[in-house]
């Protein structure tokens, strides 16, 4: 099994090197440490590590990873761009400049990915969370690796290997491709992902990444950080990485009308008693505001680029 060979010892950081003869868990060949191994996922965290009970009982509860009912992006023969709304984000809103901009960069990645890689290419997701891009690699190795805490918004039935991102247990030069897509306002040290990131990446490998300027607070209490382009340049280039491209989602004009649409629209006034009133106000905004969108949208690429929702960034290890 590919998961095991590129797997690292987080006690002595010797790679690839496990015992994996017993059901319940793994046992360092170099150290003798042993990690738990809970439905069919080594779990690579230290027994002291913040939360840990917690990421047992999280990963006990995950399903068994069965790829046969997972949806499969090269049987479909279909453009990336229509896969990533149809089948991984329906509920997404191709009409908000921000997805539209993802969708497009997604498909452009999947392309380039394809045309360069085989079989063996591995696709590396860190903080991957429900793992969706996964889809798109079947033809590839696809591993995901993340912290399995029980969230509401996240499903991680489909996580390879349970580990701190801040502290991967991958082996050094192992991946072609790295996603790290929205990950980075989540962990306390940003700093240690990229340096992990750095280190995993095979020579001449590249890494995709999607990072918040604008955001409200999300997956409380983890929200730690928002990135300045500039701030980004210096997180990778300082880690070792060649900076190839950081491109907003959108441009100055967009991010307030999407954000004054989404509050309105999303939150309707949850502090009004009168549910029948607020409801009323709700679809009048609506209606108020759906002009507004429609005219931000056409005129957004005439106003600034220094407010965009995310940031698309490509870097490579030369
Ligand atoms: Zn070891």
């Amino acid at each position: 099994m590919k998961k095991f060979n590129i797997l690292r010892c987080i006690n002595c950081d010797s790679d690839g090197n496990f015992d994996i003869s017993n059901d319940s868990y793994i046992k360092c060949l170099n150290c003798f440490s042993e990690f738990r191994y809970i439905n069919q996922r080594p779990l690579m965290v230290k027994n002291d590590f913040y939360g840990f009970g917690n990421l047992v009982e999280s990963a006990r509860k995950l399903k068994l990873r069965d790829s046969s009912g997972q949806k499969n992006y090269w049987d479909q023969s279909i453009d990336p761009k229509k896969f990533f709304f149809k089948e991984l984000f329906p509920k997404c809103n191709k009409f908000d400049l921000q997805w539209e901009f993802l969708g497009r960069k997604v498909s452009l990645m999947v392309q380039e990915i394809y045309n360069k890689s085989n079989e063996n290419t591995l696709v590396l997701d860190v903080g991957a969370g429900d793992a969706r891009y996964g889809a798109f690699f079947s033809k590839n190795t696809y591993i995901s690796t993340d912290l399995v805490f029980s969230s509401e918004r996240h499903n991680f039935d489909n996580i390879d290997i349970i580990s701190d991102v801040e502290k991967l247990s991958i082996a050094n030069d192992s991946a072609d491709y790295i996603l790290n897509f929205a990950l980075m306002e989540h962990v306390p040290h940003p700093d240690l992902v990229v340096k992990e990131m750095f280190r995993t990446l095979k020579n001449g490998g590249k890494i995709f990444s999607i990072i918040p300027l604008t955001r409200p607070e999300h997956m409380q209490p983890f929200d730690f950080y928002r990135f300045t382009q500039f701030s980004i340049r210096k997180l990778f280039s300082e880690n070792g990485f060649t900076v190839e491209l950081i491109k907003g989602s959108n441009n100055a004009l967009w991010t307030p009308v999407h954000y004054l649409y989404m509050i309105c629209l999303s939150y309707p006034f949850e502090n009004f008693k009168n549910r029948f009133f607020a409801i009323l106000i709700n679809r009048f905004l609506f209606i108020l505001l759906f002009p507004l969108v429609f005219i931000a949208r056409k005129l957004d690429k005439y106003f600034p680029d220094n407010f965009p929702i995310y940031y698309w960034v490509e870097c490579e290890k030369k």
